[in-house]
Formats: C-alpha cells, sequence, structure tokens
C-alpha cells in the first residue's frame, strides 16, 4: 500500500507550484513552500489573498488545480493515495471551533478516536484526559461546548485534534473569533506546542506570536507568497513595498 511508504527525511509538506481556481478566479497562483519537521511557519496577508484555501489544500479539503501537495513524501494529488489516512497525520484548527454541541467535551474528544482511530472506548477516555491535560482543562471535561468560554472551546478543539496523534498542525486564524482576554491562553497552548517540536502551519493576525514562536514567516498577497523569512526579519525589515504596506497597518 502506498501510503505506507513514510519517507521520514522527506519534508512535512512539500508544495509544488499549487495552483487553485476557483471558476475563472485564480486563487492560488502557483504556490511553492516547504515545511520541515518541528518547523513553525506563520502565514500573514490580507483578506482574501488565498491563505485558508493554502491551508485547505494541505489536506485536500481543496482539490487543487495544478501542482502537487506532498505530505511526507506522499503525493497526496494522486488518485491512488488514500486520502483518508493521509488527513490522519494533519490537524486542523478553525477559527469557528465546530465542537459537536450536543457532545461533552469528552465525547468530543473521543469520537474520531473510537470512529476512525477505532480506539477501544477505555484508551479513548485515556488519551482525552491526557491531552485536556495539555491544554489546561482537566477539569471540564464533562462540561458541554455551550458552557466553557470561546478561548477553552478552541483549547477543546486543540485537545480533539491531538487526539489522532498527529504530525503535524494547521491552524487556520485560530483566535479571530475570541474576545481579545481570551486570545492569550489559546496561543499559550500553540506555544507550548511548538516547544515540543509538533510541525505547523499557522494563518495568523497575532504578529507577537509569528515574531516569538514562528520560525519562519510568510507574507501572501494575491495568491503569491511575496515574501518570506526569519519572522524578525520581515516584520522588522520588510523588503516588499507590498508587506511593508500591510505591516505598517497591522502592527
Ligand atoms: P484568505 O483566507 O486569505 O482571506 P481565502 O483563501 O479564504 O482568503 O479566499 C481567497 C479567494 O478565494 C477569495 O476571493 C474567496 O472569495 C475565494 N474563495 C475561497 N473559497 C471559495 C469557494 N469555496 N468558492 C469560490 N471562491 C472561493
Ligand atoms: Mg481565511
Amino acid at each position: 500500500m502506498i501510503t505506507d511508504l513514510i519517507d521520514v527525511h522527506a519534508p512535512a509538506i512539500d508544495l509544488q507550484g499549487l495552483v487553485k481556481s476557483f471558476g475563472d478566479n485564480e486563487v492560488l497562483k502557483g504556490i511553492d513552500l516547504t515545511v520541515t519537521a518541528g518547523e513553525v511557519v506563520c502565514i500573514i496577508g490580507p483578506s482574501g489573498s488565498g491563505k485558508s484555501t493554502l491551508l485547505r489544500s494541505v489536506n485536500l479539503l481543496e482539490e487543487p488545480t495544478g501542482g502537487k501537495v506532498l505530505i511526507e513524501g506522499i503525493d497526496i494529488t494522486d488518485p491512488d493515495v488514500d486520502i483518508d489516512r493521509v488527513r490522519t497525520r494533519i490537524g486542523m484548527v478553525f477559527q469557528s471551533f465546530n465542537l459537536f454541541p450536543h457532545l461533552d467535551v469528552m465525547g468530543n474528544l473521543m469520537i474520531a478516536q473510537q470512529r476512525v482511530k477505532k480506539r477501544s472506548k477505555a484508551e479513548a477516555a485515556k488519551i482525552a484526559h491526557e491531552m485536556l491535560g495539555r491544554v489546561g482543562l482537566a477539569e471540564k471535561a464533562d462540561a458541554f461546548p455551550g458552557h466553557l468560554s470561546g478561548g477553552q472551546q478552541q483549547r477543546v478543539a486543540i485537545a480533539r485534534a491531538l487526539c489522532m496523534n498527529p504530525d503535524m498542525m494547521l491552524f487556520d486564524e485560530p483566535t479571530s473569533a475570541l474576545d481579545p482576554e481570551l486570545v492569550g491562553e489559546v496561543l499559550q497552548v500553540m506555544r507550548s506546542l511548538a516547544d515540543e517540536g509538533m510541525t505547523m502551519l499557522v494563518v495568523t493576525h497575532e504578529m507577537g506570536f509569528a515574531r516569538e514562536v514562528g520560525s519562519r514567516l510568510i507574507f501572501m498577497d494575491g495568491g503569491h507568497i511575496v515574501e518570506e523569512g526569519d519572522p524578525r526579519e520581515v516584520i522588522g525589515n520588510p523588503q516588499h513595498p507590498r508587506t511593508q504596506d500591510f505591516l505598517s497597518r497591522v502592527l
């Protein structure tokens, strides 16, 4: 089976000439991006520049119009590849937390473990408790999402993704829907994940996080990677006029 042939030396994520169009609207215009295991790559850019489409292309939530997406050396645009198996290695966290409102926290953390990973109830519960502890919410196991703050819900969403033991995590503006006072607790969880060596691709407006936690910062505009580099360099000394303009408005 082709998906068993994981190349441990391959990059975690390797986008090669990625193009995505919606009808006549070419949203990604040939993106080349290689993410090495353990890297934290932050993506910034104006609304509509293609950041979410890029992230969603990494696990084929969007089907590329052209180019290739390689995950750990496997070309997932190859129709023979079992995309569901590759997807289990990629955790994704969205702006809207997407928890099941009718399930308590444990239920939310266990359901995919049991259905997708085929874990026993006991094993799924053990891992759920472990991951809930990791995001600092051990005492909320029996709470329902509606009774949690936005920051707590997003931490549960991160724990839920971690329960699948992903090799990498994709975050699409994970703090954008939160009240300002709740942003910090989510960024703290993300920072600890980064410190533990998780490979992360993070679309964010949090420039402090990008500067301090990111190993690389990418500025996207109009479906292109316009500029990339060390976050401190890009933020402190942007080279491209469009990066300069964008940063002058967000900083
Ligand atoms: P960003 O996340 O940077 O704000 P997006 O990737 O969400 O940008 O969107 C980039 C462009 O692609 C926008 O013009 C948006 O309208 C378009 N787009 C995104 N998703 C779809 C879709 N499912 N169908 C049609 N157009 C889309
Ligand atoms: Mg977006």
